[in-house]
């Protein structure tokens, strides 16, 4: 039986076309700044947002990680929804790597808005630690792959700037959002101090992510990565894997989203699914009733699919490029029978 892997949209295999760009990639050392498929992507996916400098990193969490480590500090606090991926599931790193305090707001589908925020910004006070960055995530993971438009952070970016906060977006998932709404990287770019890109989730790479910032901040990030044990050599293998998903596999992203709707529409007439949250994107969250998330999963890993546990009821199941239109067939099929 064919299995339908759909723990995460980062389980998907290199196309040819990608293999192809990676092997032919000319390299050099990136620690010394000479890897030119490297700084290749670097630029074109910082002219792309029209911010002023980019730098590959392994993984997400490290650009993340990296951005808090340059926005905040000891007795620095950054404020955020509390279904973060930068709270959650960076592995405590807000607190081991920039001994920073956080504020977990609430809001529906992971969603904050500035009137929140305004009343999170702690006062100029010797008790409280010092508010120095605001973080959003889009689309918004645990919220359900939700989506923020421009319009609902310009009044973020314009209280931040007012009060000489910094704005940073984990962009993991960037794209998926932008397909749906039509908005412009740049308008996004122009929006945020700083910005991380994953190239490994529904844009198919095996490896990377891409923090986008000014040219100072860059430059300090570069150093704080070499801290972090990220600075990497002939890295042009990957950084070619990058360049060619943002050539050729961005606007398939929507493929994934039509999947996941039509994917949610099967998922609601399974047994024991009481609800599918909304679907915005590439990610269907569904809350069970009378059966919990482990039993439910292990009855549909016995038909040969595999979604996660996302909470005491929840399960989530994510689209991507490995999962076509046939997969999608078969998945009806073996939901709907117990
Ligand atoms: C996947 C993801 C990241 C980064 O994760 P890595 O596995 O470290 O690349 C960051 N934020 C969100 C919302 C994610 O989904």
């Amino acid at each position: 039986m064919q299995l339908l892997d759909l723990r995460s949209d980062t389980l998907t295999q290199p196309t040819a076309g990608m293999k192809e760009a990676m092997f032919a990639a000319p390299l050099g050392d990136d620690v010394f700044g000479e890897d030119p498929t490297v700084n290749a992507l670097e630029t074109k996916i910082a002219t792309l947002f029209g911010m002023e400098a980019a730098l590959f990193c392994p993984s997400g969490t490290m650009t993340n990680q990296i951005a808090i480590r340059l926005h905040t500090g000891p007795q620095k606090e950054v404020i955020c929804h509390q279904y973060s991926h930068i709270y959650l599931y960076e592995g405590g790193g807000i607190m081991a790597n920039s001994m920073a305090s956080v504020k977990l707001l609430t809001g529906d589908l992971g969603k904050i808005n500035a009137s929140q925020v305004a009343e999170s910004i702690n006062p100029d006070d010797v008790h409280a630690p010092e508010t120095t960055l605001v973080s959003l995530e889009n689309t918004m993971n645990k919220g359900g792959g939700s989506i923020y438009t421009l319009d609902e952070i310009k009044p973020i970016h314009a209280l931040c700037k007012e009060k000489g906060i910094k704005l940073h977006l984990d962009g993991a998932r960037l794209f998926n959002a932008l397909v749906e709404t039509g908005e412009s990287p740049a308008d996004w770019g122009a929006h945020f101090d700083t910005i991380s890109i994953c190239l490994s989730k529904g844009l198919g790479c095996p490896i990377g992510s891409v923090l986008l910032g000014t040219k100072p901040d860059i430059k300090r990030a570069k150093k704080v990565r070499k801290g972090f044990g990220g600075g990497m050599r002939q890295a042009g293998f990957l950084a070619a894997a990058g360049i060619y998903a943002l050539d050729h596999q961005v606007e398939r992203l929507k493929e994934d989203h039509h999947r996941a709707r039509v994917l949610g529409q099967f998922l609601i007439q399974a047994p024991h699914v009481a609800e599918v949250l909304p679907v915005a994107t590439n990610i269907v969250i569904a809350r069970l009733e009378g059966l919990t998330p482990e039993v439910f999963l292990q009855q549909l890993s016995s038909k040969g699919i595999k979604g996660v546990k996302f909470g005491k009821d929840l399960v989530r199941f994510v689209t991507h490029l490995d999962f076509g239109d046939d997969h999608l067939e078969e998945f009806g099929k073996r939901v709907g029978k117990n």
